[in-house]
This record gives C-alpha cells, structure tokens and sequence, in this order.
C-alpha cells in the first residue's frame, strides 16, 4: 500500500510559505468562511488575499524606510500648531507633504529661529515621504559633515557618497549652529552638488541666507551652493519665536483656576 499524501492543508502551507504570502496562510481560513457567508465566488476570494497581502507588505515597507531614515523623533503635520505660526503658508505644506516636489527633485528649505518648528516640519515631510514610498535620511548638518569628513581619503567616502545618492529625499537639519572647517564645507558642498537635479534636500536653518557665508567659511562656495540649492525651491519662511518658550509663558501665566476648570 502506497502513503497517503500529505494533507492539502500541510502542503499549502509549504507553498504559501515558500511562495512568501504569510498573509494568504494566516488569513485564508477566515477570509474563505466569510467569502462563503457572502456567496462570493472564487475570484474574490483571491482578491481578498492578494489585497490583505499587499496592505501588509506596503506597511512593512513603509516601516521599514522609517527606521531606515533615521528620524531623531516622530513628528508629524497633525501636530503641528499652524495658527502658532500665522504667517506659514499651511497649504503650500499640506501640499508639499504629497511629496509631488520629491518627483520633481525640488528642495525645501526652512529658516526661522530656534524652536520654531523646523525640524518638527522636516521630519513631518519625510515621514510623508516614507509613506508615499520614497526612501529619506535624515541627518543634522553636523552630522552629515562629520561622516563625510570621517570617510574621506578611503573608498568610504565613494561607498557613502554612492550611497546618499541613491536616496530621493536628504534632510539637513541645523545648518548654521555649528560652522564647518573648510574640508567639511567642501564635502558637503560637493555632495549638495551631486544631488543637482538628481535628488532633493530639505535644509533647514535658523540663519538667513546672508549668514550662511558665515557657516560654510567661503562666499564663493556658499554662492555656488545657494545657487544650485535655489534653482528650484520652496522656501518656507517661520517668522517668530520659539513655541516652546511661547508655550511655556502661557503655561506660566495661567492662573491656577483657568489651568484646572470646574
Ligand atoms: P527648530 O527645529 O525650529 O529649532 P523644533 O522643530 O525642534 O524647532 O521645535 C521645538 C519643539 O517645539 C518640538 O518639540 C516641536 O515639536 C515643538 N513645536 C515647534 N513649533 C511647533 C508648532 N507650531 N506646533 C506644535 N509643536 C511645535
Ligand atoms: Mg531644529
């Protein structure tokens, strides 16, 4: 007498496994008994799976470029107190957060002074951007010059320069706290270069762009960067001061009966 064969149950799972549909094997039996309860035929079912499975993957994904991105802290637009700041144009940012400028490769730049929400906003963008399927970094400026200074000299630097410019969107976070020696200046300047129509930035800064000679150590090199930069961007002006201070001076000089109402 010949062995049975395995149960169909058993080698469907080896195959949805091997396939790498674990949503088609964790869901198939519930979604079979309600696509029976709605007398939906075959095709639907199949449907049901294919659309549950690829829901799944794009969340994954999307996950997994977050993470990916390095972002210091989640933010995002939902949160963010547009009438705190009046004077930023809410729709030009809701309509940058569908990522159409990253197509593009446009850039963005933020000015404003400490606190008032430039990285909140940057990491907001690029957290839309990871959901839209786009890969991002985030970097402080400080940072990003120190890993390409750090690089520099060995093929490092061609595998990391290699490496950012495969990204579509780069954040530059804080570029005028710190300003850089002339190697860094350059690195940095030659990788903004390299991104030219290729792939877009968001920089932030708390200087205006006069100051920023003062940052990148040579007017020449901060026109050629502003220039490419520039070329096509939205600029995003946060006039004010910091929300945070602001939020803490109304807390401040709240009396205690309007802080805890009857
Ligand atoms: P910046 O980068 O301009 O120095 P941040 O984005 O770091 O400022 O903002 C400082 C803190 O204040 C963060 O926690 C940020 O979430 C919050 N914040 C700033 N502006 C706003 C705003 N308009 N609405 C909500 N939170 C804000
Ligand atoms: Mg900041």
């Amino acid at each position: 007498m010949t062995q049975n064969p395995d149960p169909p149950a058993l080698l469907l799972q080896h195959h949805l496994k091997a396939l790498r549909l674990p949503v088609f094997l964790r869901e198939h039996p519930k979604t079979a008994s309600q696509c029976a309860q709605d007398r939906a035929d075959y095709a639907t079912f199949l449907l049901r799976l294919a659309e549950l499975e690829l829901l799944e993957r794009e969340r994954k994904a999307t996950e997994r470029r977050i993470k990916a991105a390095r972002f210091p802290a989640s933010k995002s637009l939902d949160e963010f107190d547009f009438p705190a700041v009046a004077k930023l144009n809410k729709s030009l940012v809701l309509e940058l957060a569908r990522c159409e400028w990253i197509q593009r490769r446009e850039n963005v730049i933020l000015i404003g002074n400490p606190g008032t929400g430039k990285t909140h906003l940057s990491i907001a963008l690029g957290l839309a951007a990871c959901r839209r399927g786009h890969a991002v970094r985030f970097f402080t400026a400080a940072g990003l010059v120190n890993a390409l200074v750090e690089a520099r000299g060995e093929k490092a630097l061609l595998r990391l320069q290699s490496q950012l410019a495969k990204i579509p969107l780069l954040i530059v976070d804080e570029l005028g706290y710190v300003p850089f020696s002339k190697t860094g200046a350059e690195l940095l300047f030659e990788l903004l270069s390299q991104r030219y129509e290729c792939g877009s930035v968001i920089v932030t800064s708390n200087l205006p762009f006069e100051e920023w000679t003062g940052v990148l150590g040579s007017e020449r090199l901060t026109g050629a960067l502003l220039d490419r930069l520039t070329h096509r961007v939205q600029i995003l002006m946060i006039e004010g001061d910091s929300y945070r201070l602001a939020q803490s001076k109304r807390r401040r000089s709240r009396t205690p009966a309007q802080e805890h109402p009857a």
